[in-house]
């Protein structure tokens, strides 16, 4: 699939993303969801700002150091007797899987979720062998490989754009009688998939997080789909983006326990395991043993001013809670990275030119920014893309400055700013609708404009057809005119005092 899921422009995208009333109620019901369990999991832990803090000193001392502990990893890899792969983009990462799996002839892949495989369009390069069965292991990748390859609409929850009728006609595509209780329908899911699992000859994983000093992978996991993957296959492909890397295992468990509270409000996920290349004298395990490290756009991070996004440990709880991302849901971005995180890592990895609207698909609220458990600034690195934009595509922003500046001067000067009230007033009762009892999303009276002539720009239709503009009162009622009579009646008190 690669990191752009759509060509369509964005507006249309958004337009099409608002219509669909059953999405939005979707991922409005599994934010609220998610908070509230989210909420109790870290109350549970206590001293969730203590946690932050840790979380965020391991992820930058990292990063900081990257290059050192990609060594030191990679070294204790091969120690242990796997490969190590240094992939620098999405070509290279897949071109090298695929060569690796007809080197090994390989007839049936499983695989399990993993954002990094989607990015670089694994499953397509590795159809492309004759012959070769893939099987998506996780169940909503399953959900989404049955339908057509439909497109993940969340980091953690791909397929929360789906409803359980819709999963049912998916799977009955492939032989399921049932009707559509989850549990009904995910018995059926465990039983196909394990025909896949006990035939499978090569697996591919991704990775929470590689342990540098003991060269093993950190998986954590709900479904178990992942250690099958692990132990069945006699090849294990690990595919990682380099920044996926802790120091040792002291920090994976720090890590693991903000990772599963931030990410499914759980303690620990079901599943949390460590895997290595099989040692001499071990029964479970794969022969072969590779780690392929995708760089694809990562390293243009380091040292610059977008470094902290390098943070990111894929909770998904930024979209959780990004008002945006409830209108629009995932579809709406474009981007295999949609919510916040996707604001920022989309333009870097996949380009200004593809992805640049999502810097303005935000309201820089920054409630990503509060609830990030490794402490990424996100509103602040949305802005400063902005400002990046305005560079790179050379956006011509004349009317702004234009603007901006008839403001200031109106601004400045009390004459013109009161003649500017003035026209604000009678302009919003003039055009103003006036607001009726069953009109309840207009919070201000005669504030929702409603009559704006055709001639006026598409701009200034785009900005008041959506907004409540509160109509400026009257000159003789406003607060400056309130401040002077006020400040004249005291100071005439205090000479009378
Ligand atoms: S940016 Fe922060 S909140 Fe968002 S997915 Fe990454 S770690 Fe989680």
């Amino acid at each position: 699939m690669g990191i752009a899921t759509s060509n369509k422009p964005f507006d249309e995208r958004v337009k099409e993303a608002e219509a669909d009333n059953f999405m939005r109620a979707s991922v409005a019901k599994s934010q609220d969801a998610q908070f509230d369990k989210r909420t109790a999991a870290r109350r549970e832990l206590g001293n969730w700002e203590g946690w932050r803090d840790l979380s965020a000193q391991i992820r930058q001392h990292t990063i900081k150091y990257l290059p050192d502990y990609l060594e030191e990893f990679s070294d204790n890899v091969k120690k242990n007797g796997g490969h190590v792969f240094f992939a620098k983009d999405d070509k290279e990462a897949s071109g090298f899987i695929k060569e690796l799996a007809i080197k090994k002839h390989a007839k049936n892949v499983v695989k399990s979720k993993s954002m990094v495989t989607t990015e670089i369009d694994l499953d397509k390069t590795l159809l492309s062998i004759p012959g070769l069965a893939l099987m998506e292991t996780d169940l909503a990748e399953f959900i989404l490989q049955e339908d057509n390859w439909d497109e993940p609409t969340h980091i953690v929850f791909p397929t929360l754009h789906k409803n359980r009728d819709q999963i049912q006609k998916v799977f009955q595509k492939i032989g399921y009688t049932g009707d559509n209780v989850p549990e009904h329908m995910a018995k059926f899911v465990r039983q196909y998939l394990r025909n896949y699992f006990m035939k499978a000859d090569f697996g591919i994983t991704g990775c929470n997080f590689a342990v540098a000093n003991n060269g093993m992978i950190n998986l954590v996991t709900n479904e178990g789909n992942a250690d099958l993957t692990m132990a069945i296959p006699k090849t294990q492909v690990v595919v990682m983006g380099m920044e996926r890397i802790v120091p040792s295992l002291k920090e994976a468990e720090t890590l693991d326990n903000i990772l599963s509270r931030s990410a499914v409000g759980q303690k620990l996920t079901s599943y949390c395991s460590f895997s290595s290349a099989k040692k001499v004298g071990e029964a479970d395990g794969p022969d072969d043993f590779y780690v392929v490290i995708v760089d694809n756009g990562r390293s243009k991070m380091l040292n610059s001013e977008f470094e902290p996004m390098l943070q990111c440990i894929r909770c998904g709880s930024c979209l959780n809670v990004c008002p945006v991302y409830r209108q629009i849901g995932g579809k709406g971005y474009g981007s295999i990275y949609p919510g916040p995180m996707g604001d920022v890592l989309s333009p870097i990895l996949g380009g200004y030119q593809q992805f640049r609207d999502l810097p303005y698909a935000c309201s820089l609220c920054a409630a990503c920014t509060e609830t990030c458990p490794v402490k990424i600034p996100l509103h602040d690195l949305i802005r400063k893309h902005r400002y990046v934009e305005m560079d790179q595509l050379h956006l011509d922003h004349s009317m702004t400055n234009a603007l901006l500046k008839t403001v200031g001067k109106g601004t400045a000067s009390p004459a013109l700013f009161a003649d500017a009230m003035r026209g604000a007033h009678i302009g919003l009762k003039t055009f103003g609708k006036k607001t009726t009892e069953k009109d309840i999303k207009n919070l201000f009276p005669e504030g929702k404009v409603n009559h704006l002539p055709a001639i006026a720009p598409k701009l200034v239709h785009g900005w008041v057809d959506v907004r409540d503009l509160a109509v400026a009162p009257k000159y003789r009622e406003n607060f400056r005119h309130w401040y002077k009579k006020n400040q004249q009646l005291t100071e005439e008190e205090q000479k009378n005092d």
